[in-house]
Formats: structure tokens, sequence, C-alpha cells
């Protein structure tokens, strides 16, 4: 990476104990704008290089990924605090997107020839070129998958990429890029510009095409405003608040294992974690009962260990000081712990799995976004109560619903407001499905046809013989 040295090193912490793992470079302005000018410069060349080249490229990045999966699933661990087996896991996960990205490729840029009309000479037809440079800003909690969703299609498709790893992921993404180089594609197609938000912001101020970011509401409302006076086309991937609701016709014992390990898989820092749960109060007692048993046996420890479940918090402080505001919130207006509760006493920056029962929408444990290793667990009376519940929220990122019943749960998930719906599953994601959120989770699409489509833009043609 070819970056100025304006600021002083970034530090690049382990969560599971504070420790410095490395000093980075971090890009001032002029890097920045070097990288977004170079990529602009670069980007014809990559759109006229043929399909194949570009597939080939990208063939030989998955075979590098396979090739180095276990010191970069290490590099995860240490990093971003992900449990080493869950770190292999996101490693494996991304194959299957490459290949239906490659499989695809062919037909989404196809000329569609909608008209053919002899009798008039007239030929309508759709071609589909790229949109140009895109900024991707990323972020650290899953930084193989949402990378990958964005920067493998927008490279296939002829953008070049101005890519911003977060912070607490800047070692995966530095690795992504070398992986790109070695592959054969070329430096200035793929840059990596390592910052904290102020190199995200400043990226923004660019001239580029496309911003796709995913990332917090928060910032990814900054990021909006800074695009709207341009006009320039923003994809955000939000946060969540998902529900899942259980029916009273479930088989208790393995619908408690799975909402838990959808909640607190990756340490709860998923978009699509299950971060709310409405049980039927035919099956409340017992559902709460295993479900809290199942959080009590998840091993909490080392990322490096192969045992462990439940691994540090990668925003280290703020993310616990958010966890305990949240669960102080939820006890002054009536909650009551289950398990965890608290910080633990260890080097790093844990939080023990908590549960917490008797919640309500008046607790911000079941309005804002929680990221982390705690949930609360609600009981509703019905249906329709449930249905309610879970459109009681300004996100829609996935909701799911529990029951033996597939009509019931599609009668139901008809009616939640939300971009994914799950039956007898969740915190899924599949590269065939739309990935998108509703309302404050976002903007657009990633995955999926529509998520090629989404990095190149459409031009029409009229075309008459004589
Ligand atoms: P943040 O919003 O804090 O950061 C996202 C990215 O934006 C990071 O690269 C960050 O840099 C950068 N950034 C920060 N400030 C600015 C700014 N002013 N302008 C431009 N870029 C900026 O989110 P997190 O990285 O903490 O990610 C967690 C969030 O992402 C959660 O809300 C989660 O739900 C959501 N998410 C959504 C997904 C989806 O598919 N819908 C998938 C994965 C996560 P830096 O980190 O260096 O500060």
């Amino acid at each position: 990476m070819r970056a100025c040295f304006a600021y002083p090193p970034m530090r690049i912490i382990n969560p599971a104990t504070g420790e410095v793992l490395r000093e980075v470079a971090e890009a001032d302005r002029v890097a920045v704008t070097a990288a977004c000018r170079r990529a602009r410069a670069a980007q014809p060349a990559w759109a006229a290089t043929s399909l194949g080249t570009r597939c080939e490229v990208i063939r030989r990045w998955r075979a590098l990924a396979v090739e180095r999966a276990e010191p970069l699933a290490r590099t995860l661990a240490l990093e971003v605090g992900k449990p080493i087996a869950q770190a292999r896991r996101e490693l494996a996960g991304v194959l299957p997107r490459v290949d239906f990205f490659l499989a695809e490729i062919e037909g989404a840029l196809a000329p569609e020839v909608v008209l053919t009309s002899p009798g008039d000479h007239l030929d309508e037809m759709i071609r589909r070129e790229p949109l140009g440079v895109v900024a991707n800003i990323s972020a650290w909690n899953y930084p193989w998958y949402v990378g990958a969703n964005v920067f493998l299609p927008a490279l296939l498709t002829g953008n070049t990429v101005v890519y911003k790893p977060s912070e607490f992921a800047t070692l995966t993404g530095l690795a992504i890029g070398e992986l790109l180089h070695e592959a054969g594609v070329r430096a200035d197609v793929f840059q990596v510009v390592a910052g904290g938000g102020s190199a995200g912001a400043m990226l923004l101020e660019e001239p580029v095409d496309a911003v796709c970011f995913t990332g917090s509401h928060a910032t990814g409302v900054k990021v909006a405003a800074a695009m709207a006076p341009r006009l320039v086309r923003v994809q955000l991937e939000l946060g969540g608040k998902d529900p899942v609701y259980v029916c009273d016709d479930v088989d208790v014992a393995t619908t408690a294992a799975a909402v838990a390990d959808g909640a607190f898989y990756n340490t709860g820092q998923s978009c699509c974690a299950v971060e709310r749960v409405y049980v039927h109060e035919r099956l409340w007692s017992r559902f709460a009962d295993a479900f809290v048993a199942t959080v009590r046996d998840y091993v909490v420890g080392d990322p490096l260990d192969e045992r462990t479940y439940i691994g540090p918090l990668a925003r280290r402080e703020a993310a616990l000081d958010h966890h305990e505001a949240q669960v102080a919130d939820a006890l002054g207006r009536g909650a009551r712990v289950l398990t965890g509760g608290r910080r633990l006493e260890r080097p790093g920056f844990f939080f023990a799995p908590t549960v917490l029962v008797d919640v309500d929408h008046t607790m911000a444990v079941m309005r804002e976004e929680t990221f982390g290793p705690l949930i609360g667990l609600a009981r509703v009376g019905s249906d329709d109560e449930a249905v309610a519940l879970m459109n009681d929220t300004a996100y829609g990122l996935t909701a799911a619903v529990y029951t033996a019943d597939r009509a019931r749960a599609e009668r139901l998930l008809a009616r939640v407001n939300a971009g994914t719906a799950y039956w007898n599953c969740c915190d899924r994601v599949s590269p065939r499905l739309p990935w998108t959120g509703r309302g404050a989770s976002g903007l657009g699409v990633t995955l999926s046809r529509e998520g090629i489509a989404a990095f190149l833009r459409p031009k029409a043609w009229h075309l008459r013989g004589v």
C-alpha cells in the first residue's frame, strides 16, 4: 500500500488481551486523494479487460484464500477477537459467495434485447456499464463477508475499488488487498486505505461514483448526508434489532439452542444476530429455562482456543460501556438478569453472556442495537401480539418465526416489515438471496443477482436500421 505517514501510526489492539499487535501507517488526505486518482485512471483499462481475465484473477484470489486460510483466520481471531473456529468458518463461507458471483457474472453483463421490430427496423437493447470508482467502507464484524459482498461484484463488473476497512479489522483488510494483488488485480484497481473513521470521511469527499457502506445506522446517516449534494449512488448496509418469535408448537430444546446460537454466535456481533426474542406464553418458562441453560454452557475465553464460543468485544471499552448502560437501563425499568449482566474481571474486553427477562419496549435493550452477548426474552400471548412487537422498531433487517407449521410462519412473516424472513432458522445469509435492510437498516442490495446489478448502470439503446 502506498500511504503517507502524516499521522502517528495506528495501533492494532488484541481485544482479548489489550496488547498492541502491530502498528500500521494511517492514510492521510494526500494518500486518500492519490488512491482515488489512481483508481479513476485505472478504471477504463480494467473495464476493457476481458471478462475471462477478470474472472480468472478472482478465481486465483479464491485459491489463495483457501491456501492461506489458517493464518488469515488467526489474524481475524487476533485483531477482532473472533473465536478461531468461527474465523475459519467465515473464511470458508466466502467461497460459495465467490462461486455464485463467478457463475452469474456473464449473465449479468449480457446485453438484453427487449424489442426486435423488423417492420420498422427497430431494435431496443439494454447494455449494462460499470459505475466507475467504488468507495467500499466496511465493518469489522465479518470483514471477509461484508467486504467480499461489495468488492467481488464491483471488480467483476469492471469497477475499480478504494477499500477502507474498519480500523478494528485493518490487518484483515490489508491481507485482502495483498491477496487480490498477488492474484493479479493491478495495484491501482483495488486499493486499501487503512485508517479510522476520518479516513472514511475523507474518502467521501473524493469524486467517487458510488459508496458502498457497511456499518452502524448513525454512521450510515452521515454517509448518506455527505453524498446527497453530489447525487452519488449510496448503498447502506446498517444495523438491526432482529426479532424471533417462538410459537407454542415447537420442540423447546432444539429451538432454544438454535435461537441462542443466533443471538450469541460471533459474540452477538452480527448485523443479523437475534436481538429480541418473543416467546409464546404456553411454553414460556420451559423455553426460558432451556435458553439460559444453553447460554450458561457457552465457553467464554481466548479466541485462539478451539473450545471458545464467546470472545471479547471488538470495540473494546466503548462496547463494554454500551452493554452496561443497556443492562442498567433495563434493570431500572423492571427487568431481571437470569445469567450474566456484567463485564468479566479478566484482561481484555469481555462481557458475560447475558439473558434478561421481564423486558418491554420502554427499554433500550429492546429498541436499540446491542451488538453483543446480551439478549432480552419477552413473553407474548398471541401471534398478533408477537407481530405487533416485531414491527415495533425503526429497523428492518431480518425476522424469524419458529413453528412446526410452515403456513403459520409464512402468514406471520408476510406481515413483518423486514428485508429477510426466516422460518425455523436465523442469523443466516445466502449468496443467492438479496441482502437488504428496510428503514434504519439501510438502502440497496448486496448478494443475489440484484447485488451484482447494483454495481452496474443501464444504458438504453434505440437502434433503427435504414
Ligand atoms: P461503524 O458505523 O462504526 O463503522 C463502519 C465503517 O465506517 C468503519 O470502516 C468506520 O471506520 C467507518 N467510519 C466511521 N466514521 C465514518 C465517517 N464519518 N465517514 C465515513 N466512514 C466512517 O460500524 P462498525 O464498524 O462498528 O460495524 C458495526 C455495525 O455494522 C453494526 O451496526 C452492524 O449491525 C452493522 N453491520 C451491518 C451489516 C449488514 O449487512 N446490514 C453487516 C455487518 C455489520 P472505523 O471503524 O475505522 O471507525
